[in-house]
């Protein structure tokens, strides 16, 4: 298997101790409803990890939460609310979101809030090495200490020299920046620097240190985090621990786009998930993130997504077509078409597409291509029994990567109505033939079930 490692700008043969996986993945900064740029870059990890698992691979999904930040205290102050339960707030809503689009794997959530020992012990870790010096303001990551730092996006100190990262007058560089904020407002905590919270980037690796060491096998993230927020950490864990490098695989997601322009609140063109979900089903959604790979720029339209909506439908109604043949009586013994054959090539081309560099994409279009021959040889009944359990073992293999449902069930709750029509059509017809017995006796017996029968 190949992935794309961000740090070598190209893919890499995947190769990890006994086949453990380490996978820690930037959560969100939980001041607001989660949006669907958030479900692009999280359902894109979701089946990742997916793919992995269903490879064999045993992974272990850390995801922070940051809990504490400049937006949560804001928001919290326009709202009047307390900054800690707002953001929990939205923590669990985001937990709540996650879990309607099915994206299930992550093991374990980890809240800046809940490791601020890890968080200062790494601070002092860096002062008592040289990395980082206290101001009457904060604490500072020394980056002139870091002769790499940069190495992930490739930005040398010179570019950085441009760029305002944090604008405080007591640091020695404006390029250097902050592990602790002094205050004494707001939700602070104790430290050997006096009061204060920590800075954007140290909390992710105070708890990657403290759930898995020094170094580990992939972390991801959207784009946007590559500088300075990876750089910063690759600066922090490699300087403290002296072990480098700090990850083996950089994985970043690309960008989701609403028609064209970047997601703002002030262009009107914000969706959260919640708002997203009115409209469409979250397989529809988690079809349309894959169909495009998880490193492209990923466009969000209406249009966009009732062709995903319609492309989905119909994979569900060929795999509807193959379930429902299953009950024939006149199956062919053996095949009469290549089917099988076709099966094996439609195998091969998405577990490729998987295994170079997870093209959902790719992998995508090779169901379709397989998905328009069956509809052809199932209205001819060329398939045996035996190939038709094959198929449908392969479309559910398919389901549990994607996280999308392709064979749907049939609707207990429309079988159900069915079957209470059928009664009371019954019951009227006793009742016409004044057997009040046996009418009185159906809607008791309903009535025993919570279903009210009314005779209007
Ligand atoms: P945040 O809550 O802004 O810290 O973001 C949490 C994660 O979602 C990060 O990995 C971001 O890169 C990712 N993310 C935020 N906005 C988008 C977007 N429009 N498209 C894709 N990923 C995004």
């Amino acid at each position: 298997m190949n992935v794309y490692s961000t740090m070598s700008r190209q893919k890499e043969p995947l190769k990890v101790e006994n086949n453990k996986i380490k996978l820690f993945v930037c959560g969100p900064t939980v001041y607001d409803y989660s949006h669907i740029g958030h479900a692009r870059t999280y359902i894109s990890f979701d089946v990742i990890v997916r793919y992995l698992k269903h490879e064999g691979y045993s992974v272990f999904y850390l995801q922070n939460i940051t809990d504490i930040d400049d937006k949560i205290i804001n928001r919290a102050k326009e709202r009047g609310e307390d900054p800690l339960e707002l953001a929990h707030k939205f923590e669990a809503e985001y937990i709540k979101d996650m879990e309607t689009l099915n994206v299930k794997n992550v093991n374990f959530y980890a809240r800046a809030t809940e490791h601020m020992q890890e968080i200062i012990d790494q601070i002092q870790d860096l002062i008592d090495k040289g990395y980082a010096y206290d101001t009457p303001t904060g604490v500072y990551f020394d980056v002139s200490k870091f002769e790499s730092f940069g190495k992930l996006s490739n930005r040398n100190l010179d570019d950085l020299q441009n760029t305002r990262i944090e604008v405080d007058t007591t640091k020695k560089d404006p390029k250097d920046f902050a592990l602790w904020k002094k205050q004494d407002e707001g939700p602070y905590w104790d430290s050997p620097w006096g009061n204060g919270r920590p800075g954007w980037h140290i909390e992710d690796t105070a708890i990657t240190e403290s759930y898995f060491g020094p170094q580990y096998d992939i972390h991801g993230g959207g784009l946007d985090l590559i500088f300075p927020h990876h750089d910063a950490e690759i600066a922090q864990m490699e300087a403290a621990s002296g072990k480098e490098p700090l990850v083996q695989y950089w994985m970043h997601t690309g960008f989701l786009n609403v028609r064209g322009e970047k997601m703002s609140k002030s262009l009107g063109n914000f969706i959260t998930i919640k708002e997203l979900l009115k409209d469409y089903e979250p397989d529809v959604y988690r079809f349309f993130v894959l169909s495009t790979h998880y490193r492209s720029p990923i466009d969000f339209s209406d249009d966009i997504l009732k062709q995903a909506e319609n492309s989905l439908k119909r994979i569900q109604n060929t795999a509807k077509l193959v379930v429902a043949q299953q009950e024939n009586d006149n199956l062919p013994q053996d095949d009469e078409c290549s089917i099988i054959d076709d099966l094996e090539s439609f195998r091969s081309e998405f577990f490729d597409a998987m295994n170079n560099d997870f093209n959902t994409p790719i992998a995508l279009s090779s169901l379709f291509d397989f998905t328009h021959k069956l509809n052809k040889v199932i209205a001819d009944n060329q398939v045996s029994a035996e190939s038709l359990a094959l198929i449908v073992d392969t479309l559910k293999e398919v389901e549990s990567i994607f996280g999308f449902t392709i064979i749907v069930e049939d609707d207990a709750s429309e079988s159900s109505d069915e079957l209470l029509n059928i009664l009371t059509d019954v019951r009227s017809q006793l009742r016409a033939d004044k057997n009040w017995d046996l009418a009185d006796k159906i809607r008791d017996d309903l009535a025993a079930l919570d279903i009210n029968l009314e005779d209007k």
